[in-house]
């Protein structure tokens, strides 16, 4: 009799508050487990709930002692005899000897220390795994009557310290408040489309009997998320309806100029958008288009474009980054050009003094400068603009940003948001909604795909001996060095140590370079300007490269310790190269085979099958291994939990084809408040 005594809820009296509450709520969880769960996002019960499984244990076979053998999966119904642990260096070894009628056998669990003490003999077992040279070596087990082993148990997304069998755990005790959720979707809509219960979604999800009751599931969610994201956009197209910005007059000779100072030819793709780009800025309602190309597609080009559209005319324009190092990387691509056009560009951060950054605002504020760069932020929060006409927002959350000092006046800038994340545009542009979508399909004509090898660091040598030869060509490289654990101070000295041991070793006798993000921003733009003029043979960073840095004689780069970075940070590195005429190559190097995830073998062999940036962006969402959920956010779109884009489009439609029938005061309504809440958060930061 545990159940309390209360009739149990139905949909028609939800309390969402109850998917609101600490984890810590939940029995088992104390602080030690809370931290963990946080590293992987979640804190409230509703987050468990939205932790979705990356795949299901498939089907295998119920065998007894005897009838075990080679290498298959199985699931053994045994009792314990007699369990021991003991510890072998930083490895704990707990052995059980487990015994049904036809037999006994060893099975050993490993750094699982606190199970000894329940492996009391005479404990029934239920254990799922595979026989090895020392007896069965145990995936995961039941102890008692719960029936976490079966067939489509859930794999979730889980960090190194985490075991399956807690998160497993844990959503049974959730999946009980799942109800609590209430339903968001009206009984007709449900039953129109055959849809299950949101709740009952949940737990299919969660424990499906099938593969296919458990793709039903992921689409209903899918629905409400993306359903969410509807209604989201509808509001703030609404917003953005109600506001005016001045229409700019027709491109004049400066733009002329430009397109003569350019060391290139613009491509057909970069006219196209720059045509819409001039359409949008006839209209007396601001600009909101999203530019999508993939890393290297020359996005920069038709930014510097638009910009001086404003400059043109007198006014002004801004170029907003998401971090000081890429604005500082914009103003030095932007600095040449505008120098040729006598156009004045100011680069506002923070970390030059304070007399030095007021005389900066006040050029800004004065009109003197045409064009501002800096990140986001300070561009948002601190500076005020005589005039500000068109804003460029580069790598930005889907939902951008306002321009606040402008709005106050009562005028919006026009504005062209940035990502190198694209998806296909048809998605695009129901995900985005409100902002119409320019792509620049293909990048310039000259490039050559960037050919991707992955090599374990036995073979490490191998891929040093080839940069080297890129080297003595002329050529010039960029070593990445590996993701550590800690503070950008940390990172910073891993990186110092990483040259210092390189130019000791396999890169003795070149010039190398260091950049990280502790460098002072004068010392950091003496370095990069030595590399980009071919002082330095190779640069070896952090990942403050990972977007911005343009050197095309840069022909190759190693990524160490690759299995550590996200598949979009990954993508974005290796864009550093591959941005000249010249055959480039990415090298990833990692550690052994069998010492890696199950995520980061498919991270990385989704690099080397492909250098298309839509495909990758695809291939992250379904994979969505370890470090996506622990590194920041890439893009706007990782918020998306259960949607596949590319098999959801009808639920796309759906979701806008629902939005338009929902009430303002639906269940959903909260989580709308939620996702614009966070998305003006992201903005700000
Ligand atoms: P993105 O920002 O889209 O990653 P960039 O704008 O930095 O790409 O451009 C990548 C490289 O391609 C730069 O070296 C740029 O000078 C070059 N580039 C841009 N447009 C062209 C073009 N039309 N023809 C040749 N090279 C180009
Ligand atoms: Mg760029």
């Amino acid at each position: 009799m545990d159940r309390p005594a209360r009739l149990p809820r139905t949909g028609a009296v939800p309390r969402p508050d109850v998917l609101e509450r600490p984890v810590e709520t939940l029995s088992g969880v104390g602080p030690a487990l809370r931290r963990k769960l946080g590293r992987l996002g979640i804190e409230t019960v509703g987050d468990l709930l939205a932790h979705r499984p990356r795949r299901y244990e498939s089907a295998a076979e119920e065998r007894t002692v005897a009838a075990l053998f080679g290498e298959e999966e199985a699931v053994l119904d045994v009792v314990v005899r007699r369990a021991s642990g003991r510890r072998r260096g930083r490895l704990h070894i707990l052995t059980a000897h487990v015994a049904d009628e036809t037999g006994e056998i060893r099975a050993t669990w490993f750094n699982q220390p606190w199970l000894e003490a329940q492996l009391v003999p005479g404990t029934r077992l239920r254990l799922r795994g595979k026989r090895n040279r020392f007896g069965f070596q145990v995936s995961s087990y039941d102890l008692g009557e719960a029936a976490q082993t079966a067939d489509f148990a859930p794999v979730y997304p889980a960090t190194g310290d985490l075991a399956q069998k807690t998160l497993r755990t844990l959503t049974d005790q959730a999946l009980g408040l799942a109800r609590d959720g209430g339903e968001p979707l009206p009984a007709r809509i449900r039953s129109e489309s055959s849809l299950p219960l949101r709740a009952d979604a949940l737990v299919a999800l969660h424990r499906p009997r099938s593969e296919d009751e458990a793709e039903r599931a992921r689409r209903r969610l899918a629905l409400d998320e993306l359903l969410i994201l509807q209604l989201a956009l509808r509001r703030r197209a609404a917003e953005r309806e109600r506001l005016v910005a001045e229409p700019l007059p027709p491109a004049g000779p400066l733009l002329g100029r430009y397109r003569e100072v350019l060391p290139f030819t613009l491509t057909r793709a970069q006219e196209h958008a720059i045509a819409e780009i001039d359409a949008d800025l006839a209209r007396s309602t601001p600009m909101q288009r999203l530019l999508q190309g993939d890393v290297g597609s020359g996005k920069t080009a038709v930014a510097l474009y638009a910009v001086l559209r404003a400059v043109e005319v007198g006014r002004q324009g801004a170029l907003m980054a998401p971090t000081e190092t890429l604005a500082e990387q914009h103003f030095l691509t932007i600095e040449g050009v505008c120098a040729e056009l006598g156009v004045r560009v100011a680069l506002l951060t923070s970390s030059v003094t304070a007399r030095e950054r007021r005389a900066a605002h006040q050029l800004v504020a004065s009109g003197d400068v045409g064009i501002a760069v800096g990140t986001h932020a300070l561009i948002q929060n601190e500076v005020e603009f005589a005039d500000l006409a068109v804003a460029v927002v580069d790598e930005q959350h889907r939902f951008g940003v306002e321009q606040r000092a402008a709005l106050a006046e009562g005028r919006s800038p026009h504005v062209l948001h940035m990502t190198a994340t694209p998806i296909p545009r048809t998605l695009a542009l129901t995900v985005y909604g409100d902002l119409a979508v320019s792509e620049i399909a293909a990048p310039p004509a000259d490039r050559k795909p960037i050919v991707t090898r992955w090599v374990t660091e036995e073979r490490s040598s191998e891929a040093y001996s080839r940069l080297r030869r890129h080297l003595d060509a002329g050529r010039q490289a960029y070593v990445v060095c590996p993701l550590v654990e800690g503070t950008e101070t940390t990172l910073a000295r891993a990186a110092e140590d990483e040259a210092e041991r390189l130019r000791a070793h396999e890169l003795r006798g070149y010039r190398v370079g260091c950049v990280h993000g502790r460098l002072k921003a004068a010392e950091r733009r003496s370095v990069m300007a030595a590399f980009t003029k071919g002082e330095l043979d190779v640069l070896v960073a952090t990942t403050v490269i990972e977007v911005g840095v343009d050197v095309p004689n840069a022909t190759i780069m190693i990524v160490q310790e690759a299995d550590r970075f996200g598949l979009a940070q990954l993508h974005q590195l290796r864009g550093r190269v591959g941005r000249g005429a010249e055959q480039s190559f990415c090298l990833l190097i990692s550690r052994s085979q069998d010492e890696l995830g199950e995520s980061a073998i498919e991270r990385l062999e989704a690099l080397v099958a492909t250098t298309d940036g839509f495909e990758l962006a695809e291939r992250d969402l379904e994979i969505r291994g370890e470090g996506q959920l622990v590194g920041a956010r890439q893009s706007g779109l990782t918020d998306l939990r259960f949607t596949r884009l590319r098999a959801d489009r009808d639920l796309l439609e759906q979701a806008k084809e629902v939005a338009g029938l929902l009430d303002d005061d639906s269940l959903l309504a909260e989580a709308v408040e939620r996702l614009l809440g966070e998305a003006e958060h992201v903005g700000e930061s």
